[in-house]
Formats: structure tokens, C-alpha cells, sequence
């Protein structure tokens, strides 16, 4: 497997399997990942100011200020890069103004870090049953990601219970059909500009459909960061 540093970012729709393939990912190649998304909800549960002021928007599948969340990925990598050769970017570009922030990020904090896009598709009807049977780990310091899908390699060993610190599991309160239908709009709303803000700087873009086992996804994408 490859060592050479690099950041990685998965875009996709609410739901494609992106946390799941980003913790893998770290399991597998010690990779570090940052989810926007989690990083909010933690904010959420421990009812900061940001937690607050970003609360009504989560519950509602928009997108929060894009200051805010550059802010919070700025800090992140600060505190994360020194030891890894490998960062995830789980959520992270969600648009234009995001992909810029991140390319002013790297050129000035990672310089010697090579810039991965990765875009995974499923179809929307993957999507919503994904959605609908996807839990959390309450921990906010965890969050790890399970299926109720049968057969599903994210099975909880005990159902109910976190594998990784026994916590309880829980819905995500942008886990219904109704929100999902928002998120995917502001999802495909922005994916083209994101795509072609890279294509314009010369960045190939890998894609992987998702509609696939997890394991299978990643044999895909070891390939491809190869
Ligand atoms: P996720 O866990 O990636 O599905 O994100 C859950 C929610 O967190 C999103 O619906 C947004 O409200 C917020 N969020 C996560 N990442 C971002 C981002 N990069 N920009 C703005 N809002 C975000």
C-alpha cells in the first residue's frame, strides 16, 4: 500500500457510504479523517456556541456558514497532520468557496501533500435505504457508523451496541427520507462546480460507484490511490 502523504477527499451524496469507506480507511491505512459532519454533531451535543447556532440547520439538511466549517477544518489539521502521511476529507469540499479555502489550505499548510479527489455514486434508491438503515454511535467522540441492513459487513456485533466503546446507537436526526430529499439537492446542486473547479486545475477525478459491498469499494480504491 502506499505511503506517500496525501489528502483525500470523498465526495458523493448524503448517504453514498463515505463515512463507512473513511473509516476503513483508517483502520486499514492509519489514515486520519476529518467528518465535517461529525465535528458539527459533536458541537451539537456539547451544545458550544457553534453547536447552537448550527443546530436548526443539521436538523434541516442545509449546509452551515462556510466560514465556520473552514474555521473547524483549519484547527483540525493543525492539531492532526504532524504524524500522518494520509488525511480523509470526509464532507469536506461542499462547495466552490470550500474547494477554494481547501486548495489556499493545502498550498500554505501541506505543501508537500498531493490532493486526491474521489467521487463515489450510488443511485438514489441505494441511497435512501442506506439512509434508513444507518445508525451512530451516540459518543460524540466516536460516532463509529453501523448498518441494520442485512447481510451488512457494518453489522453491530450486539445490536444496539457500539463495537468500539460500547456505547448505545442511534438514528442521526437527518436520517429520514424527508430531509434526505433536501440533502440531496444541495448535494447535486454544487457537485458539478465542484468537479469542474477540479477538472480546471488539472486534477483527475477517480470514481467508484458504490453500489457494492464495503469491502469491494475499498479493493476499488486502494487501486486507485495506487
Ligand atoms: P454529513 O455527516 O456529512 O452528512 O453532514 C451532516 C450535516 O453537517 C450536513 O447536512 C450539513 O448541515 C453539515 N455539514 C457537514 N459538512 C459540511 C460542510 N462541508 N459545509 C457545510 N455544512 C456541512
Amino acid at each position: 500500500m502506499t505511503t506517500r502523504k496525501q489528502v483525500t477527499i470523498f465526495l458523493g451524496p448524503p448517504g453514498c457510504g463515505k463515512g463507512s469507506l473513511s473509516q476503513l480507511c483508517s483502520q486499514k491505512l492509519n489514515w486520519v479523517q476529518l467528518s465535517t459532519g461529525s465535528l458539527c454533531r459533536k458541537h451539537i451535543i456539547e451544545q458550544t456556541d457553534i453547536g447552537k447556532q448550527i443546530d436548526f440547520s443539521i436538523k434541516s439538511g442545509k449546509l452551515i456558514d462556510d466560514k465556520l466549517i473552514v474555521t473547524m477544518v483549519e484547527q483540525w489539521l493543525k492539531e492532526s497532520i504532524a504524524q500522518n502521511d494520509g488525511i480523509i476529507l470526509d464532507g469536506f469540499p461542499r462547495n466552490v468557496a470550500q474547494a477554494e479555502s481547501l486548495r489556499g489550505i493545502i498550498k500554505n499548510s501541506l505543501p508537500h501533500y498531493q490532493l486526491n479527489v474521489v467521487k463515489l455514486f450510488a443511485s438514489d434508491e441505494v441511497i435512501l435505504q442506506r439512509v434508513l438503515g444507518r445508525s451512530i454511535c451516540e459518543n460524540k467522540d466516536c460516532q463509529a457508523i453501523y448498518s441494520l441492513e442485512p447481510g451488512s459487513a457494518l453489522l453491530p456485533k450486539k445490536p444496539g451496541i457500539c463495537d468500539v466503546c460500547s456505547s448505545k446507537l442511534i438514528r442521526r436526526t437527518d436520517d429520514t427520507a424527508e430531509t434526505l430529499r433536501d440533502r440531496l439537492h444541495v448535494y447535486y446542486g454544487f457537485e458539478q462546480n465542484i468537479l469542474d473547479f477540479y477538472a480546471n486545475d488539472g486534477l483527475k477525478i477517480h470514481e467508484i460507484n458504490v453500489e457494492k459491498p464495503l469491502d469491494k469499494i475499498f479493493v476499488e480504491f486502494s487501486k486507485v490511490i495506487n
